[in-house]
């Protein structure tokens, strides 16, 4: 669904005020006929959709009771721990997912990757349940499905075959996890994960949590692979730990061959993680894109999914206060995050799709530091929120 809508009096990316025009669902410098609907901005920042590049629909419990958690701090307990949790409370993948998507919406998040469960136990449910959520909210946001196996793909026995399933079956990426801890055999993990990729000609994202030279090494691999099979802006290293690890002349070799293959990298800036050299990392041309992970679920309590607030924690895991630098994680946030996730038409030049958020903000440090909420948010000349308030009730009504 589009509409023709002018916006007067915007500020794109913070500039100088303009008049942004949205024609058959696009920015048009055209004047010709007044479109149906103007709307003044007030000198509100325009940015682009902003973009989630990491998250896990199928795992929040956003509108369900809360979770008491008692779960140990590994990553084997935290799995196991959400697995059960999965068993025995009434988690919806299509509910759960939608839930989300239409949560962040109201931030002005537009484009998300989400990767989703698919394990022997679970098989292919959560992948339906997100892909049936994809085509249900498709005017609204668009989603990628990253086929995820998070309970480890070599080590259970019928997971790289359901893997293959998810990937019959619709889902936009192939995921994989800690090629070395969780599945103990780098070369044959990411050997498999590459080769399917390969076949339905998608791409790559891997969460890769391992640390120093082990997480290198990984990282090695996944160039040499990257390269072999062209896959050069198709893979993304979710996480990626160890460049905050490594010292100083290894760090900058691996990120220059990262971004030699345009290989990126997703960092959610965690505060429990080694932060990563997002100044060498930009540097050096690494496309650097950002997300929540799981928010409000087994793995953790907390996150709303604004990817403004994301930005700031970035800032802020980085050290960062001066406006330039808070404007870079801004970036992150939505450019950074259309590379990475391949998107096109993504901007606010003539010919990109008219999707943007309207931020009440002087400055892009201001809208990072203060993530002001009355934000107005428009998807292909439609408006979905209006400062703050859905347009429409029923949109934001996930049933
Ligand atoms: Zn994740």
């Amino acid at each position: 669904m589009t509409s023709d809508l002018l916006i007067r009096n915007a500020r794109p990316l913070g500039g100088e005020p303009v008049d942004l025009l949205i024609r058959g669902g696009r920015f048009s410098a055209a004047a010709g006929a007044a479109p149906a609907e103007t709307i003044d901005a007030a000198g509100c920042i325009a940015l682009p959709g902003l973009v989630e590049a990491h998250t896990h629909l199928d795992k929040t419990l956003i509108g369900m009771d809360w979770f008491e958690n008692r779960i140990g701090p590994t990553r084997n307990e935290r799995i196991l721990a959400d697995r059960k949790a999965k068993r025995e409370r009434d988690m919806n993948a299509h509910r759960q997912s939608a839930r989300q998507v239409l949560q962040t919406l109201h931030y002005g998040v537009l484009h998300i990757r989400s990767h989703v469960d698919v394990d022997t136990e679970i098989g292919l449910a959560n992948i339906e349940g997100v892909l049936e959520t994809r085509a249900a909210l498709r005017d609204l946001v668009d989603v990628q499905v990253v086929a995820f196996p998070q309970s480890g793909m070599l080590p259970r026995d019928g997971t790289f075959d359901l893997m293959d399933a998810a990937m019959a079956a619709g889902a936009d990426i192939v995921g994989g996890i800690d090629p070395a801890t969780i599945e103990r055999d780098p070369v044959r993990h990411l050997d498999a994960i590459f080769a399917l990729a390969d076949k339905y000609a998608k791409p790559v994202d891997i969460h890769l949590h391992e640390p120093g030279d082990l997480g290198a090494f990984c990282l090695d691999l996944i160039v040499e692979r990257t390269r072999a099979l062209a896959l050069q802006g198709r893979v993304m290293v979710s996480h990626a730990y160890c460049l905050g690890m490594l010292e100083p002349a290894r760090q900058r070799t691996l990120i220059e061959a990262l971004a030699a293959e345009r290989i990126s990298v997703m960092t959610v800036g965690s505060p429990a993680a080694p932060a990563l050299p997002l100044r060498l990392m930009r540097e050096c041309g690494l496309i650097v894109a950002s997300g929540s992970d799981g928010i409000q679920g087994t793995w953790e309590p907390w996150g709303n999914g604004d990817m403004l607030e994301r930005a700031k924690y970035l800032a802020q895991r980085n050290g960062m206060t001066n406006d330039a630098d808070l404007a870079e994680t801004a970036r992150i946030c939505t450019f950074g995050g259309a590379e990475g996730l391949g998107l096109a038409g993504y901007g606010l030049a003539e010919g990109d799709f008219g999707d943007l958020v309207l931020v009440p903000a002087r400055t892009l440090a201001e809208a990072v530091a203060l993530t002001p909420q009355r934000r107005t948010v428009i998807r292909r000349g439609r408006i979905l929120v209006r400062e703050g308030v859905p347009a429409q009730a029923s949109i934001f009504d996930p049933g």
